[in-house]
């Protein structure tokens, strides 16, 4: 019975990754997710289904329209293939109800955080439909578990203090830092994360987005005045404290003292 639920759920996964796809290139051009159906981004021809059988179409099409022949991008295979392999990692090992809830929020807000990554990387946007869709995922997760002063001091931190630096950093500088997309993720990550938890994210993300951004000025000769997407720094940080949460407790005990 078990080896049927890690097929299935891994079969879930690969079209979750092939849904994402389209969420991916389509919420941040204002696309609706549901109609028109997928078609040729460069000669419009309507994509048929079994041309968008997660990975298995790319490999039957080379990575080519069938009609035009215009190069289809890497990144939608790899992307359904990493939601394939991560789903059929969470699946539990003994298969409850209350196990298949948890596997629908990991595996869920793994997906939520991938999309917002590569949206944010590409347009500099975080979409609040998305951001809409992880609090969905969250907060029921965050209230069972939680006592309601852990979650709800974590989000006021979160949205709180990257709000009031960002304000203030206008008053002196007259320029915004952070996009408020980058300030609601922080609110709803703080929720899951808690005080300690978002705290250590804020002060991570930011030496890791310092330390990369200034990189890219040195190393790449990247323009100073063009702003770099900070999301993928907040989710790069959360994902290693959701997914891995014990290496985070020995960081912080050691390194932060708390
Ligand atoms: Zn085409």
């Amino acid at each position: 019975m078990d080896i049927f639920y890690k097929i299935f759920l891994t079969l879930f996964g690969l079209l979750i990754g092939s849904f994402l796809n389209a969420v991916i290139y389509r919420v941040p051009r204002r696309i609706s997710i549901i109609t028109p159906r997928s078609s040729c981004t460069k000669c419009k021809k309507l994509i048929h289904w079994y041309e968008n059988i997660p990975l298995i179409s790319f490999l039957l099409l080379k990575g080519k329209c069938s009609k035009c022949k215009t190069l289809i991008s890497i990144s939608y295979p790899l992307i359904e293939l990493t939601c394939g392999v991560v789903a059929f990692l969470l699946v539990p090992q003994r298969v409850t109800s209350e196990a298949l809830i948890y596997f629908v929020f990991y595996f869920g807000t793994f997906a939520v955080l991938l999309a917002q990554f590569l949206i944010d990387l590409e347009h500099k946007l975080l979409p609040d439909s998305i951001n809409i869709v992880l609090v969905l995922l969250i907060l029921p997760v965050t209230i069972i578990n939680q006592k309601w002063n852990f979650w709800l001091l974590g989000g006021l931190l979160g949205f709180g203090f990257p709000f009031v630096v960002t304000w203030f950093f206008y008053l002196l500088k007259g320029k915004v830092g952070l996009g408020g997309g980058d300030i609601k993720l922080f609110g709803i990550l703080g929720l899951y994360l808690g005080v300690k938890g978002i705290f250590l994210n804020l002060f991570l993300s930011c030496m890791l987005g310092s330390v990369i951004g200034l990189s890219l000025i040195y190393f790449l000769k990247r323009d100073k005045k063009e702003p770099i997407p900070f999301g993928p720094f907040i989710i790069f940080v959360a994902v290693i404290q959701i997914y891995f949460p014990s290496y985070f407790r020995e960081f912080s005990r050691h390194f932060l003292g708390f």
